[in-house]
């Protein structure tokens, strides 16, 4: 008896450890918040290391700032934090393809886009546009919130592919008789369609498999599926937002999105 409690004690400090610390700390570390901003030096690293060459930015480089909010005009350091957001994230389960066959977002855009370029003189109102597989970024683009600068890397991506079914005059809505301004069917989470359907893809994955390894707000990308969904699609029925809704983490990888 007295040799069990003593063998008891001397494993007291090592049950602590490696039963009850260890599993704690990688809890709270993994599980219970987001991860730690990117410091301005791994976004640099990234951006001059890796970005600019898998993207073919097109614009001079040699301007980067370490703001993560909003800008003016073009800022290297907003782009570059887009792609980090797309690189990073992780999750449960993987969407269908093309995405679950580029492994992820960030590859993805990567293949999709032959050159990144920046114009300063877009339409008003216009964030991003893709001519062929050349995407361009306007002023716009830099003065959205971080959660639509890396979505609108994936639109654009969507309207470089082949299949893509490009945008409509919008039948109704807030946007009604608008030239572009809405898919003509909302295609319930597929990658089908056109920018706004992969808008809802991407912004779905984040919103409801992340692994939670980035910093995207929940409440920002809820607020822009809100957005779209009554505005930004022609033909969009009670059953397909149904579908949308019945989402199933269950699905095999490489299935079929049911969201
Ligand atoms: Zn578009």
């Amino acid at each position: 008896m007295l040799s069990t409690q003593l063998s008891i004690q001397k494993k007291l400090p090592y049950i602590l450890l490696h039963r009850v610390l260890v599993p704690l700390i990688l809890c709270l570390s993994f599980g219970g918040s987001a991860w730690a901003a990117p410091s301005c030096g791994e976004l640099r690293h990234r951006w001059y290391g890796r970005y600019v060459r898998d993207l073919k930015v097109s614009w001079s480089t040699k301007n980067f700032t370490c703001r993560k909010k909003k800008a003016k005009r073009v800022d290297d350091g907003l782009v570059a934090l887009a792609l980090y957001d797309l690189e990073t994230a992780r999750f449960r389960g993987r969407p269908a393809a093309p995405v679950s066959s580029a492994v992820n977002f960030y590859e993805l855009v990567k293949k999709s886009v032959s050159k990144l370029e920046y114009d300063s003189g877009c339409e008003e109102g216009v964030l991003a546009s893709a001519l062929g597989t050349v995407v361009t970024l306007c002023d716009e683009y830099f003065a959205d919130s971080r959660e639509d600068r890396a979505a609108t890397l994936v639109h654009e991506a969507r309207h470089t592919q082949a299949d893509d079914a490009d945008h409509v005059s919008c039948v109704g809505g807030k946007y009604k008789d608008d030239d572009q301004g809405c898919d003509q069917t909302f295609y319930s989470g597929l990658w089908k369609g056109s920018g706004y359907n992969a808008d809802i893809v991407f912004y779905h994955w984040n919103m409801h498999k992340s692994l939670r390894r980035n910093e995207l707000s929940k409440s920002v990308m809820q607020s822009m599926i809100n957005s779209m969904i009554p505005d930004r699609f022609n033909q969009i029925s009670a059953k397909s937002i149904k579908d949308w809704r019945k989402f199933n983490p269950q699905l095999p990888d490489g299935g079929i999105l049911v969201l």
